[in-house]
Parts: C-alpha cells; structure tokens; sequence
C-alpha cells in the first residue's frame, strides 16, 4: 500500500509526541518516587555509576574485560531488583521507573529492523480512511438520536404491521450488527426511498465500529467516485482511494445510485463488490433505487451477486427530513 506524503507527516509526528509523553511521565515518575522514597535516589546514582564504569572498563584495554563487565552487569541486576523490591513495597507498579511505550515492538519509533512497525501502518492506515471519510456527518448521527416517533404507527395494508414497528425491527438489526461486528458480520444492502434514515443507521453502524478501533472507511458514491476519477487522471498518484475501498475492514458505500453513469462507475462498482465479497469483507451499500432500478443502472449480474450474499434490510414510513421540517415549522 502507497500512502501520502501527508500521511507519513501525521504518522511520525504522532510517534514523536508518544514519545515525548513517555518521557514526560517518566521525568514525572521520577521526582515523585524520589520526594516519597528518598532512599530510592542513592540506588539511582549506583546505577549510573555502574553504567560509567562498565565504558571505563571497556575503553580501559585491560585483560579482565569480560569479567569486569559481567560482574558490573551482576550489580546492576541487583540494583534494580532492590529498586523494584523498594517500590513495590511502597505501592508502585515494578516498572513505575521504566520508559513505557505504547508499542513495545518498535518503542514508538515505527521501525523495527529498518522496517515499518505493525503500528507506524496502523497510523497511515488511519490517516488515509480519515481523508475519505465525510467525519463531520459521522459525529451526528448515533443509534441514540434515531428517532422512531417519525415512522407512522398505524398498521399499513401492505405490510401487515406498522412502518414504526418494521422500523424497530431494522434498528434493532443493525444496533446488534455493530456491537457484534468482526471481520465475519455480513455485508447489508439498505433499500427504500430518500428520507427514511438509510444513511443515519449506517453512520451510527459506523460510529460503533470505529469506536471498537476497527478501521472503517464511509463516502456517498457520487464523492468517493469522483475521487478515484481524479485518481485515474493523475495518473493513479499516491492516494489510492481503491485500494482503500478494497481493504477496509468495513466499508460503507451511501447513496448507490447517485453517481455519475459511466463505464468506468459500474465496472468499478462490480470491481468492489465482487472483490469484497471473494475476500469475505463486509459491505454496507445503502441506495434509493429499486431491485429492478438497480439491475437496469447496473448489470443483471451485479444484482445477482447482491442477492446471493447480502442481507437486505427494507427501511419503511414517510420522508423523515419532511417531517422534521414540519415539526421544526410548528415548534
Ligand atoms: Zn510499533
């Protein structure tokens, strides 16, 4: 994976400053253990001292180096046992005067073996999804301010129940769908007309997930397709949209549909959902069009491949945005 300059701009940085934190609370552990246990700072001075004299001892050329240097090692040993022996009879953690790392593969460096560390990618991975995801409409919409008072309650000829009542249902999917959700949840196609809180229930779906640390990239299809237009006429620069959408533990595609008609679209639109389904990675798709509106913009065999492997969640009532509008006007 090719990721920005940005990207690796955000990652170091956020690495320095775990840095810099480790060693503040060290510095900071190290005047309070010192005012509460002040026998502590003589054995602190014989460490160091036994630090110098272990480079004396190597520069000094004599015979016994290794000898010396074993037994000053010995010492050492012992000076920190007595350390941690002091501290823990005093109530401190073992390594309260240890340098503590968030990663302890690489110590917060983000190389281990001149390679990049499993957290300096987790970094990129997260500045990336951050560049495609709309965040400010994520913040907004949770599973909380969904609001079924807007779903009328009186039972409709067609369904046989209430839309609030079918409504509820749907909620309740998908509330259990994202505390549940790991890398064998299913993928979701939402079907119904604008205004019915299609794009709220996949948003506080992605709330949930994203607050679990699972990486989850979300766009309406007409931005993120814009985007990887963009990408191809660059010359396919570092940003790499599609790959991001191929590999994102989740992904939530908004608004199916709206996009630009192109071949470029359905065969890219065929290209996400066959790969994501061959690679058994969950999709949540939501759209405004129909099952034979769907087979009509895109291919019989999309539809199909839809069908086979997702689940279909039917979202009932009248326009909500209307509603609300309505009762904003009464208020
Ligand atoms: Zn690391």
């Amino acid at each position: 994976m090719k990721y920005s300059k940005q990207a690796y701009e955000y990652a170091l940085n956020q690495l320095e400053e775990r840095r810099r934190r480790s060693t503040r609370e060290l510095e900071l552990h190290r005047k309070e253990v010192s005012r509460a246990i002040p026998e502590i700072s003589r054995i602190q001075q014989d460490l160091a001292s036994t630090g110098t004299a272990v480079v004396r001892a190597v520069f000094s050329g004599a015979e016994d180096v290794p000898l010396l240097v074993e037994g000053l090692r010995l010492k050492n040993e012992q000076l920190q046992e007595q350390q941690r022996a002091l501290l823990r009879s005093r109530g401190y953690p073992d390594n309260y005067l240890e340098e503590g790392h968030q990663c302890a593969l690489c110590k917060d460096t983000g190389y281990v073996d001149a390679k990049p560390c499993q957290c300096l990618n987790a970094l990129l991975q997260e500045y990336a999804y951050r560049q495609l995801n709309e965040i400010s409409s994520i913040q907004d919409c949770t599973f909380q301010t969904f609001d079924l008072s807007f779903y009328p309650d009186t039972v409709s000829a067609g369904l046989g129940v209430s839309p609030r009542q079918k409504m509820q249902e749907v909620l309740e999917y998908c509330r259990h769908y994202a505390q549940n959700f790991d890398e064998y949840a299913p993928s979701i196609l939402m079907l119904g007309q604008t205004g019915l809180g299609k794009t709220h229930l996949s948003l506080s779906i992605v709330n949930e997930v994203l607050k679990k640390g699972v990486p989850a990239v979300y766009g309406s299809m007409l931005n993120l397709m814009n985007r990887m237009e963009r990408d191809k006429f660059s010359g396919g620069n570092s940003t790499d949209t599609l790959d991001h959408l191929l590999e994102a533990p989740l992904l939530v595609l908004d608004d199916l549909g709206a996009e630009f008609d192109t071949s470029f679209t359905n065969s890219i639109v065929y290209h996400i959902i066959n790969t994501r389904i061959s690679e058994r990675r969950p999709v949540i798709i939501n759209t405004n069009l129909s099952m034979s509106e769907l087979e009509k913009k895109y291919t019989p065999r999309i539809v199909s491949r839809l069908i086979g492997n997702y689940d279909f969640l039917y979202f009932y009532g009248t326009d909500v945005r209307q509603l609300k509008k309505q009762r904003e006007f009464r208020a």
